[in-house]
């Protein structure tokens, strides 16, 4: 079964913890700290594979789980960071954020993508040594990895786009300009998954044709087979609208024509927009005079149009030469725009309570979770992270506190087990 939309969940891997430790040699009796920090957690990746052309691996698998990061060790020793895991997707795949529908990331070239990102190892106790505090007891653990819930939504890429009822001939026009072989059969709904076809023109204009199931009336709304695939030309830069004009089933072709362009209003009036070709296919079955007629009528409404025989390739390379140098005029295949996260994911530091006591000579800053956030993104080995870190203290009024009760220049400062000598 063809399945072009699945929702996973994702959890990167947490970072290792970084580790307590202290540098032991024979006849020094107390060496320093040397607790390695923790490994990266591993990213979760999204890359393109072109032997893909369906999400269906994803019905059955649904949960993704990269691996933590390793602890850190003793004498310094960083902890091993995780490998990404990497997910192959169709080309063309759209992962979106289940929750919120914000595309993350749109799967259509060869560049990979990290969709959760692991968590940061947290220090070892080697970076916590102060001049007044020479035993430092301890080390950060690990930042969680990104965990979320994503729907994958498959938007294959394609020039153009065939589009009309069932049983007018689409399969046929891609199986005889192009190398695809689709399924072609005198009853409706032969074609249940989308196919394309590479239409091999001279160097620098092949292109690719999609060949997607026959759409019916109410298709736009959500009744019954087609809405769904409508998805699949949404990127392509032109349509062909294929009618059976021979009204060998009994429609009328230009009832047809309106009917499925009402269709594509109601799914997307940027869809309905889009270059669109119109050809007139089984021009076998009727007379030079009525095809001369349906022709009037769609070049006076301001359409191209093409009278064919798709069975016996009569027209159609015609057809393929326009579609060309037209494909040359129009802008490139879409792709979709990564949206930014809105700004409420974004935690803002509201509360600024915080509790400064003093016990043995230590100056500590308590019942202030907020500063977590806060501490989790600062780098202690980089100079401005640190410097943004010292802002903060100063913003939230914790520095004044300090001082206030009577901190001097070399006393350590404890915030949440994180110490650092006091400089005014
Ligand atoms: P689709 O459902 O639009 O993909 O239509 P198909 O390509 O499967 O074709 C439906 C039927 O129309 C098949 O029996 C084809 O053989 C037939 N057909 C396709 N092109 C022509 C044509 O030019 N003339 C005639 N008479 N029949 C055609
Ligand atoms: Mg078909």
């Amino acid at each position: 079964m063809f399945v072009d939309i699945a929702k996973i969940h994702l959890k990167a891997g947490k970072g290792g913890d970084g580790a307590v430790s202290f540098h032991r040699e024979k006849y020094v009796a107390a060496g320093g700290p040397d607790g390695g920090d923790g490994g990266k957690g591993g990213n979760i990746v999204f890359k393109a594979d072109s032997n893909l052309s369906t999400l269906a691996d994803f019905r059955y698998k649904r949960k993704y789980i990269a691996e933590n990061g390793q602890n850190g060790g003793t004498s310094r020793c960083t902890g091993k960071s995780a490998p990404d895991l990497v997910i192959s997707v169709p080309v063309g795949t759209l992962i979106k954020d289940s929750e919120t529908g914000r595309i993350i990331a749109d799967i259509s070239d060869d560049q990979p993508v990290i969709i959760a990102r692991g968590g940061n190892g947290g220090w070892g106790n080697q970076h916590f040594a102060t001049s007044t505090r020479q035993v430092p007891r301890f080390a950060k653990s690990g930042n969680p990895g990104e965990e979320m819930d994503v729907t994958l939504e498959l938007k294959l890429l394609a020039d153009v786009g065939l589009i009309g009822f069932p049983n007018v001939g689409k399969s046929t026009l891609v199986s005889v300009v192009s190398e695809a072989k689709p399924k072609i059969a005198n009853y409706h709904f032969t074609t249940l998954t989308p196919v394309l076809g590479v239409v091999r023109m001279g160097e620098g204009s092949s292109f690719v044709m999609a060949d997607i199931p026959g759409l019916i009336e109410g298709a736009g709304e959500g009744v019954g087979l087609g809405h769904e695939f409508l998805r699949h030309v949404e990127r392509c830069r032109m349509l062909l609208h294929v009618l059976d004009i021979s009204g060998s089933e009994g429609r009328d072709p230009i009832e047809d024509f309106d009917k499925i362009n009402n269709e594509l209003r109601v799914f997307s009036d940027e869809l309905a927009q889009r270059p669109q070709i119109v050809v007139g296919n089984k021009c076998d079955l009727i007379d030079e005079d009525e095809i001369n007629r349906i022709s009037k009528y769609f070049e006076d409404k301001g359409y191209k149009f093409f009278p064919i025989m798709a069975a016996i390739a009569e027209g159609t390379d015609r057809l393929v030469n326009y579609v060309a140098s037209e494909l040359q005029k129009l802008p490139p295949i879409l792709k979709y725009e990564a949206e930014p996260k809105p700004m409420e994911e974004i935690k803002p530091i509201t509360k600024r309570e915080f509790k400064i006591s003093v016990r043995e000579g230590i100056f500590y800053v308590e019942e202030c979770d907020w500063i977590l956030d806060v501490m989790n993104t600062v780098d202690p080995e980089d100079y401005e992270s640190l410097q943004y870190f010292e802002r903060v203290l100063r913003q939230t009024g914790i520095i004044k506190a300090l001082e206030d009760a009577g901190i001097e220049e070399g006393d350590t400062v404890n915030v949440y087990d994180v110490e650092f000598d006091f400089v005014p």
